[in-house]
């Protein structure tokens, strides 16, 4: 491997080793901010296997009532909380003293899910993949009969036949063709608990809080609400893609386009590293804000797609159907390829993230601002 850079910038030192080293930054960063921010600490019903605590936390940071609101969301997919931790920190620490405009606040939501982040897992304690949980739970839930036909491949009943299940995924994506191969695998499945990208059969724990703040922090009398939802793992290494998945067309796609320009890449339109999704955390936000909200997810490359499926796919049978043939070490070594690939130890790539963070969270405030009130 080469050999990597000093942390000349400092960024790297942003990147917290673990999670409660995050949580810890985050709130000493919070309330030194020397500005009006009111920050809190929502437990999680679970403690980790040391007896850690687990919370969501938020830090509203500025005018309780401003009409324009940017938020950023970290660890939605646990073990992305890294870089998006980092991206926050980042942001509190640099705006550190500076007051901002009264009809401007900043609201970071940091862990979203706090246990994925704590075990460098992807999805929550109940194996769900929370960005795929935000479906309609009293309408019978979508189908992806495509992943039925992959699921035996994915995760197969024993791990001696581990190098034959993947010779036919690569069968099933040289045949249906990338694209179609994507969409099977990740784009959601509502069939199989213990394998990866399942959208549960309820509404998760972080979906119920999350929810809850656009209700405590009165989200719906705001005029413009800018979220960035922060995550790592697909695209090119240490590219950061804005996501757009607003209907093409619609509101929030034009307000994309005004605010972050030639930067928004739709996956509806074939136009990004990701494929179109169910149940994606985007719709609450989208259902519940209408034309006054622009959700983009912020996704920063790591390495190839086919690594993501095996790092995956090792979690996920570890994590269920061969626990019982689990040694502690396999488990270690599947966290630390899960962290290898959503989080990489390497200063270039942080640098990166940082970098352009720092771009993007100009542009939505910039983008904010520009928006007439009425
Ligand atoms: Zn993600």
């Amino acid at each position: 491997m080469k050999s990597q850079p000093p942390d000349s910038s400092g960024f790297a030192r942003l990147f917290s080793s673990d999670y409660l080293q995050a949580r810890s930054r985050f709130t000493l960063a919070a309330e030194g901010l020397g500005i009006p921010c009111h920050r809190q600490s929502i437990p999680h019903p679970l403690a980790g296997p040391d007896g850690e605590r687990l919370s969501l936390d938020y830090a509203w940071i500025g005018n309780p009532d401003a009409p324009r609101v940017l938020v950023t969301q970290s660890a939605v997919h646990g073990v992305e909380g890294f870089a998006g931790s980092a991206i926050q920190l980042d942001q509190m620490l640099e705006r550190s003293g500076q007051t901002l405009p009264g009809e401007l606040a900043v609201l970071h939501i940091h862990a979203v899910n706090p246990h994925g982040f704590l075990n460098c897992r992807r999805v929550n304690e109940d194996g769900v993949d929370l960005n795929r949980n935000f479906v309609d739970f009293s309408q019978a839930l979508p189908a992806n009969p495509d992943y039925d036909l992959l699921r035996t491949s994915l995760i197969p009943e024993n791990l001696s036949d581990w190098e034959r299940a993947s010779k036919r995924l690569a069968d099933y994506e040289r045949d249906w063709g990338s694209t179609r191969f994507h969409q099977a695998v990740s784009g959601g499945q509502f069939n199989d608990p213990q394998g990866p990208f399942y959208g549960g059969a309820k509404p998760a724990w972080s979906r119920e809080v999350l929810e809850g703040l656009f209700v405590d922090l009165k989200l719906a009398s705001r005029q413009r609400i800018a979220v960035l939802d922060l995550h790592t793992g697909l695209g090119p290494y240490g590219y950061g893609e804005l996501i757009c998945d607003h209907p093409p067309g619609s509101e929030g796609v034009k307000m994309a386009r005004r605010w972050y320009g030639a930067n928004v890449a739709e996956p509806a339109l074939g136009t990004s590293s990701s494929v179109p999704k169910l149940g994606l955390i985007d719709f609450a936000w989208q259902r519940a804000f209408g034309d006054r909200v622009c959700f983009l997810t912020l996704e920063f490359g790591t390495y190839p797609f086919a690594e993501l499926m095996e790092s995956l796919r090792r979690d996920h049978a570890l994590h269920k159907s061969f626990s019982s043939q689990t040694e502690p070490g396999q488990l270690e070594q599947v966290r630390q390829s899960m962290m290898r690939h959503f989080n990489p130890p390497a200063t270039d790539w942080q640098e990166a993230v940082i970098s352009r963070s720092r771009q993007v969270i100009q542009m939505a405030l910039d983008g904010l601002s520009s928006e007439e009130l009425k």
